[in-house]
Formats: C-alpha cells, structure tokens, sequence
C-alpha cells in the first residue's frame, strides 16, 4: 500500500483463512491475509494484526504464524465447543501460539449462537482494543468474512451491518489507519453487500451509524473474554486490570474443555456445502447511506486580535494562541485538506440569552463605546478579563462560530 492510500478493500474470492501453508481447505485456496502480512514484511512491516471477523475460526491463518511474534492472530468465531465446523480444539481460548509466538494468538470462541453487536463490541472493547494497542501494529489486516452477520444462511449470528462498521472504525485507529479488509466469507449476498459498503464508508472518513444496543452481551460472550484474558494476562500487562486468576479453569466462570472432533459430522458438512437460494433469505432495511467524502470545516477568525490585552505584558490569553495553531495547520499542509471558513457570524443577542443572562450581555456590549480609560476601570470591576472596543464582536463571533457549524452540519447531513 504506498503513500496515496492508508487503506483498501480487496473484495476477492475464493476466501483464504482457512487454507494452511500447505492445505486447501473449506473454500479456501491460497491463504490471501497470510500473503498480505507476507508482502508488508517486505514492505519493512515488524508488527502486523490479523483480525478474523469471519464467523468461522481461521485455522489456516492461525497454523502459519502460530510461532510467529510479528503477526498478532484475533480471531471472534463461532465454536460451540467445537460442535461447529472447524471442530478444532485448536480453536479454543487456550491456544495462544507457541514457541517465541507464544502470547500472539488470541482466540474468542463464541459458544452460543445469536451472538450481536452487544457481543461484538464487549470483545471488541474488553479484549482486542487494549492488546491491539499495546501489540502497536506497522499493518493492519482484517479477515472480513461477513458470515458472522445477521441472516447469513450459514453463520447463525446476528451481527449488524452497522456493528460491523464500528468494529473497522475502532481498528482504523491502529497503524496510523493503514488497514486491508480481504474477503473472506459470507452467504447472504444483499447482507454482505450492505455490511461492505458500511464499511467502506468507515475506510473513506465517515463515521459509522449510530448503533442501539438494547441487548447485553451474552453471559457465555463474558465468559469467553474472560477466558481468553485469563490465558494472556501473563503476556500482556493491559489486562492487568481484570481481577481475574491467570488459570482459567480455576475461575469462577464457566469454562468448558475442547473437544476436538476428528472427523467433521456428515450432517453438517452437507449443511455447509448445500445450495443456499438467496430468494429465500431473509433480508434487513438499512437506513439509506449515500457517501458524502468526510469533511472537516475549520473556523477561523482573522479579527480575533482585535481583543488583545492592551497592557505591556503578554497576556497568556493572546491572539497567539489561536495565530500559532493556524500556522502550524497550514506549514502541515493541513489545513489546505479542510474546509476553511472566515468565521464572520456574530451571535444575536437572542442566540446568547439562550445561554446568558440578558444584563452580562449588555455590560460587554457597552464596552464598544467606551473610552480607554472607562475600559481599564470596567476591567478592574471584573475578574481575570480584558476588554478592548472590539471585545464584544470577537466574542459573539466566536460564540456564533459554533452556532454557524450547526448550520452546516444540518446542510450537510441534509436534514
Ligand atoms: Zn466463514
């Protein structure tokens, strides 16, 4: 990924975190996250995050970097206790790589189906952002198999397509916002187009929608983080806040033993591989998103040393304030990727009494036609304030600034 973008979306397939260094396996061919960490050593790359979103445990992907300490594997899958396909004990919280990767995998195995945003967003928030953050990746990659999503035919959770957007927008603060999404899988087609481009709202500098969490996360979703927290407290000292013992079988929470299929139920290997008609799946009305690129509007007052303290000393409320930050936004070239507004609007009188009492508006107004020597003795009348004749304006253009802003934002959301 070079310097004209921080992030992309390779919308691929087949998908490829199940397929080992050297297996194919459960749709997938070649494992395309494992090349991508892959070309971002090469690219100078030392920490690379590997967040597997897709419903199913990426095996493939946790097998070839499990001894690996450049590469942090986190993985949210439906495990049951190994009752879902992969059936893999490996799969489980406990494992948590080997050898000098030990502490670089981390595995949350949801144990019940229906698991939503509420369950998404306590792992998300309880466990993957702090060791995410203290992992301090070069790179992030994500897995986004959609099939963790609501009505996936397959999946069997209910993950939103907006809860999904918060997960990307989280992982955007990592690596200075360098992020690939990859494919991987997902099965409900107008499910997985909506949940996509949500998140490609996200990747071009929108904030994602408003989420209602009504639910609680689940009691087996705690248990899980819990679990998982319990094996890596020892690895990293961002879970050093949780009280909890660094043996999990001796928690007080529920946590069961793998079990480990050797072969996978013949049930349910035909339910995986059956013919899914995407008339029949149930669909969801999402709120109409037309993307409007990101924009930032800056305010600025170009008068605004016009109330400047009129005494010989450098007052630290001063005109440089404001005059220092501007400068260094433009020599950044910054500010030339903002929407720079002359912020001209003067409060009204009516607009400030929404806030003030009407009497200390009319004291500041008086100081416009005060003489020097009335202004020095009004300043003496109050505490830690300055007035030159220009006060009252600079102040209700600062004070209209914001209200000018709301103006904006309502144009440009267009309500
Ligand atoms: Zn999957």
């Amino acid at each position: 990924m070079g310097d004209e973008a921080t992030n992309g979306f390779a919308v691929v397939r087949p998908p490829g975190h199940h397929a080992d260094s050297d297996s194919a396996n459960g749709f997938c061919i070649f494992n395309n996250a494992a090349q991508a960490a892959e070309a971002a050593f090469n690219f100078g790359a030392d920490r690379i995050l590997i967040v597997d979103l897709d419903v199913h445990h990426g095996q493939g992907t946790q097998r070839i970097f499990y001894d690996d300490k450049r590469v942090l594997y986190f993985s949210i899958h439906r495990f049951e206790n190994a009752k879902f396909w992969p059936h893999l004990a490996e799969s489980n919280f406990d494992h948590i790589g080997e050898g000098a990767g030990v502490g670089y995998t981390a595995n949350v195995p949801l144990n019940e189906t229906g698991c939503g945003d509420a369950d998404y967003l306590a792992i998300l928030w309880n466990v993957l952002m702090p060791l995410a953050t203290q992992f301090d990746p070069h790179f992030v990659i994500v897995s986004a198999g959609f099939d963790s999503c609501q009505h996936d035919p397959v999946g069997g959770m209910s993950l939103s397509s907006d809860g999904y957007s918060h997960l990307i927008y989280q992982l955007k603060s990592l690596a200075q916002g360098k992020m690939l999404m990859i494919l991987e899988g997902g099965y409900n087609h107008e499910v997985s187009a909506q949940t996509a481009q949500r998140c490609l709202r996200v990747l071009l500098g929108s904030s994602p929608f408003s989420l209602s969490l009504s639910q609680k996360a689940k009691e087996s979703t705690i248990a899980s983080c819990l679990s998982t927290i319990s094996v890596l407290r020892n690895f990293w000292p961002c879970f050093d806040f949780y009280k909890i013992k660094s043996t999990p079988r001796t928690s007080q929470w529920d946590i069961y033993n793998p079990r480990c299929f050797t072969s996978i139920p013949l049930e349910e290997e035909r339910k995986n591989t059956e013919n899914i008609d995407q008339e029949k799946l149930e669909k969801v009305q999402l709120k109409e998103a037309t993307h409007k690129p990101a924009q930032t509007l800056i305010y600025y007052d170009a008068e605004n040393y016009l109330h400047a303290d009129s005494s010989e000393c450098d007052h630290p409320e001063r005109p440089a304030r404001t005059e220092s930050i501007i400068a260094k936004l433009r020599s950044s070239q910054i500010l030339e990727k903002c929407v720079e507004k002359q912020n001209e609007r003067l409060a009204t009188a009516a607009e400030l009494e929404l806030a003030h009492e009407r009497p200390l508006i009319e004291r500041v107004r008086r100081t416009k036609n005060m003489s020097y020597e009335e202004l020095r003795q009004e300043e003496s009348r109050l505490d830690s304030i300055f007035l030159t004749n220009d006060t009252f304006d600079v102040a209700a253009r600062a004070a209209g600034a914001s209200l000018q802003a709301r103006i904006i934002f309502f144009e440009l959301i267009g309500r």
